[in-house]
């Protein structure tokens, strides 16, 4: 049996009631951010998750930069950003996909990814999970295979984990409301 850390992710998640709108239980991710400890920690835990022969980390904009990046540096694996359109300056392969209300686009460079690279998805926060389901289409539409997705939180009520198919998913904090 592996020993818990003395340090628990979780109290560094701060709740904000109605944000960005009323209804929104925001997960604020700063104070985990701002702690040294807590984010080693975090990046420690995502990289445990990593499956072999990963060619590349792709973070999703914007938190995902964060944690992406920071497990980049800390597998030495090469990180690639999906962004929002009109971000990225190379020539670029897009989705649509759909939201609650209405649709988003989101952006990968054309030359990031290609046939056979097997990549991990990393972002903060899987919510109804549209976001990371958009950015496994527009990897694989490049040819490129999503070996897994980790997240640092999950809200399961909103059961995203559905939307993502056959794509092992890792969270490491799960909120059930
Ligand atoms: P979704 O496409 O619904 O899974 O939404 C995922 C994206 O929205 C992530 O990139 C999160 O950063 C953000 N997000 C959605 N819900 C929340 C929440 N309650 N707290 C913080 N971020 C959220």
């Amino acid at each position: 049996m592996t020993a818990k850390p003395a340090l628990q992710l979780r109290d560094f998640i701060r709740n904000i009631p109605d944000f960005p709108k009323p209804g929104i239980n925001f997960k604020d991710i700063s104070p985990l951010l701002a702690n040294g400890d807590a984010f080693s920690e975090c990046t420690s835990e995502l990289s445990v998750h990593m499956p072999n022969n990963i060619d590349a980390i792709v973070g999703i904009e914007s938190r995902g930069f964060l944690f992406g990046a920071a497990l980049a540096q800390l597998t030495g694996i090469g990180f690639i950003p999906i962004r929002k359109p009109g971000k990225l300056p190379a020539e670029t392969h897009a989705i649509e996909y759909e939201l609650e209300y209405g649709t988003d686009i989101l952006e990968i460079h054309r030359d990031a990814l290609s046939q056979g690279h097997r990549v991990v998805i990393v972002d903060d926060l899987l919510a109804t999970g549209g976001t990371a389901a958009a950015t496994i289409k527009l990897i694989e539409q490049l040819g490129a295979e999503v070996a897994a997705c980790l997240f640092v939180i999950e809200l399961d009520f909103l059961a995203g984990k559905e939307k993502l198919g056959d794509t092992p998913t890792v969270s490491l904090l799960h909120y059930a409301d």
